[in-house]
């Protein structure tokens, strides 16, 4: 896909963007879409997540929606290049897919800190330090089973909560600068983030009504990612909910296309993007013409596996073409410390369950258990 908008012939780039065989410019950075969907997962659409390769070689994931982890494998990025995670809020469409990227991470070579920045909730229980503490707890079992016998480092999982209230400076390293604003979305405790780099600049509404800090914070960006809920008509026609609850669901929960279309009008990026919707054949053309009674810039409808390169110059949309059968990415370095059975793991089963093991011999005969006697 060429952007449409850009009217010169497009050389540098091929017309699919193949992982691991371009490299970022230092003035440019790379956005890839993981999940654009809705928290009803398919195989065609993961639940959000957007990941920002910059040129400096920094990554950050916003949101790590359910099934998003296979796309993100797919693109064959070491682990140890994967550890910084911004969470817009804790819906299961937004977080469903932090434990396995936890967990399958380490596995996967990651031999440092998986780090998640996140709001606070209106109480402690509802903030992100509270969400990391309970899923720690509920993946307690797994994580014992593996301590020991992978590098332990690689199986921190640390949070860094901020004030989901205050709009400000989350993030601040190695030239790049994290703000945190809030989004309006149900309840207490969402927010939408603003990455800014070498004069380049992106914005990602996670989930949120059209609201006024998004108009302030989301100005002079390049790519502006906003939620665009499906048309009220679309929720009517292919879920059977009524007129007055699908207006509902679409305009006050989440934002409709034509108010998605209204907030790119107001504050003009080089290029919009909305997700968040089906994007289907009998869909996109509804979200599509809504989004177009208020916005006539440029724009993608968000599908998964999309990549935008954005340069001073240009921005370039295109689809990623990558493997199904991809194993962990990982360099030589973390291949050298990886895995460490130094310890093995912590616990062992009770001496009874191990009394039921089975023997064999080299003719692979089992040896403790009458089954051998044929
Ligand atoms: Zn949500
Ligand atoms: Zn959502």
């Amino acid at each position: 896909m060429k952007n449409p908008n850009d009217p010169k012939p497009r050389y540098d780039y091929r017309d699919h963007y193949f992982p691991g065989t371009e490299d970022l410019a230092s003035d440019e950075l790379r956005i890839i879409a993981l999940g654009t969907g809705m928290p009803l997962v398919r195989r065609s659409q993961a639940s959000a997540s957007f990941l920002v390769q910059l040129g400096n070689g920094d990554n950050f994931i916003f949101d790590m929606g359910s099934h998003a982890a296979a796309n993100l494998a797919s693109l064959e990025i070491p682990f140890n290049q994967l550890t910084k995670v911004f969470l817009g809020h804790l819906h299961i469409d937004h977080v469903g897919d932090l434990g396995e990227l936890w967990i399958c991470g380490w596995l996967g070579a990651r031999t440092r800190p998986l780090e998640v920045w996140g709001p606070s909730g209106d109480l402690p229980e509802y903030g992100t330090a509270a969400f990391i503490k309970n899923l720690k707890k509920t993946l307690a079992w797994d994580y014992r089973t593996r301590t020991g016998s992978v590098p332990e480092a690689g199986g921190q999982l640390i949070a860094h909560e901020f004030d989901f209230s205050k709009p400000g400076v989350i993030y601040e390293e190695n030239g790049v600068t994290i703000k945190s604003f809030p989004a309006i979305h149900i309840s207490d405790g969402a927010v939408s983030f603003r990455l800014e780099w070498n004069d380049r600049t992106i914005v990602y509404s996670s989930d949120t009504n059209p609201n006024k800090w998004f108009l302030e914070y989301a100005r002079d960006a390049d790519i502006v990612i906003h939620e665009s809920f499906m048309t009220a008509n679309t929720l009517v026609r292919r879920r059977g909910f009524e007129p007055h609850v699908a207006e509902m669901v679409a305009t006050k929960y989440h934002t409709s296309p034509a108010q998605a279309g209204k907030v790119f009008n107001v504050v003009k990026p080089r290029l919009a993007v909305a997700y968040h919707f089906f994007n289907d054949l009998d869909t996109k053309y509804e979200v599509l013409e809504e989004i177009r009674t208020t916005y006539d810039g440029p724009l993608t409808l968000a599908e998964d596996m999309v990549v935008w390169n954005v340069t001073p110059d240009e921005i370039i949309v295109r689809q990623a073409a990558v493997a199904d059968n991809v194993w962990p990415a990982q360099t030589k370095e973390d291949a050298a410390v990886f895995p460490t059975l130094k310890r093995g793991p912590q616990v062992v089963p009770s001496q009874w369950i191990r009394d039921g093991l089975l023997e064999f011999d080299s003719n692979m005969s089992i040896t403790n258990h009458p089954a051998s006697s044929d």
